[in-house]
């Protein structure tokens, strides 16, 4: 037993209205009914967060948002800092997933920029990375992984990194129905795990949960959750509806 509770992670993406936020709560709170094996957490659009704020109280379910600006504050049009995320009654950020990365050109060293400034406003930063499907073809799976790993945790004390969670989300997996097997999802997050020890230290890195993400359903998440190094998942299109949802986060039934 590695003593890291699964956290099952929804990221709505732009999905979702406000009322559609409620009700998708709503029908996730009533899902939970005896649910001990995993933390559960949703990420809606930042125009929901506050209702979603106000609809878990008096649950164990954890909000985050999915991006934040790396300013504080200042002249931004448009964007959102995590001061204003925090305000919402959110505790979480997801940083540098792969749709940030790739069509808003977020690089790792703005990553590392997002995550410093997730800490400084108190929240927990969901710091996802992952190859392409060219990068995994050619071999250099390890490489870019090191590479936004180091890039994206630069300048850390190990203080800090302790309260990150990684999310490995190969970019080949995600919304495409493909899911990485569980020796190449254990094989990553183990070395993820190891380097995160070469990092910091050891026993940071047998503390930190590393999810994993890329088309989990309630099929394949039980597998994927018994790789000693898999910590939980982050879901995407699944985690828009309760069913579904509800049968990842029940995975041990
Ligand atoms: C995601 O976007 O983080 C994700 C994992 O999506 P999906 O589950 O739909 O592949």
């Amino acid at each position: 037993m590695s003593g890291r509770k699964p956290l099952i992670a929804g990221n709505w993406k732009m999905h979702k209205t406000i009322k559609e936020t409620l009700d998708l709560i709503n029908g996730i709170k009533a899902g939970l009914q005896g649910n001990e094996a995993a933390d559960v957490l949703v990420a809606p659009p930042f125009t929901a967060l506050s209702a979603a704020a106000g609809a878990i109280q008096g649950s164990t379910i954890l909000l985050a948002g999915q991006n934040l600006h790396q300013e504080p504050s200042g002249a931004y049009t448009g964007e959102v800092s995590g001061q204003m995320i925090h305000d919402t009654g959110a505790t979480h950020v997801i940083i540098g997933h792969s749709e940030r990365r790739q069509y808003f050109g977020e690089t790792d060293d703005l990553v590392n920029l997002k995550v410093k400034a997730a800490l400084a406003a108190g929240l927990i930063p969901i710091f996802c990375l992952g190859e392409t499907l060219g990068e995994r073809e050619a071999g250099g799976t390890f490489e870019v992984l090191g590479r936004q790993l180091e890039g994206g945790l630069k300048g850390f004390s190990a203080e800090e990194a302790a309260k990150i969670i990684v999310a490995y989300e190969p970019v080949w997996a995600i919304g495409t129905g493909k899911t990485a097997t569980n020796d190449q999802a254990q094989e990553v997050h183990y070395f993820l795990r190891g380097l995160l020890g070469k990092i910091f230290e050891k026993r940071l890195a047998s503390e930190t949960r590393i999810l994993y993400g890329g088309s989990v359903k309630p099929d394949n998440a039980a597998d994927l959750l018994a790789c000693p190094d898999v910590d939980g998942a982050l879901v995407g299109g699944a985690s828009l509806k309760v069913d579904s949802f509800i049968g990842i986060i029940h995975f041990d039934r």
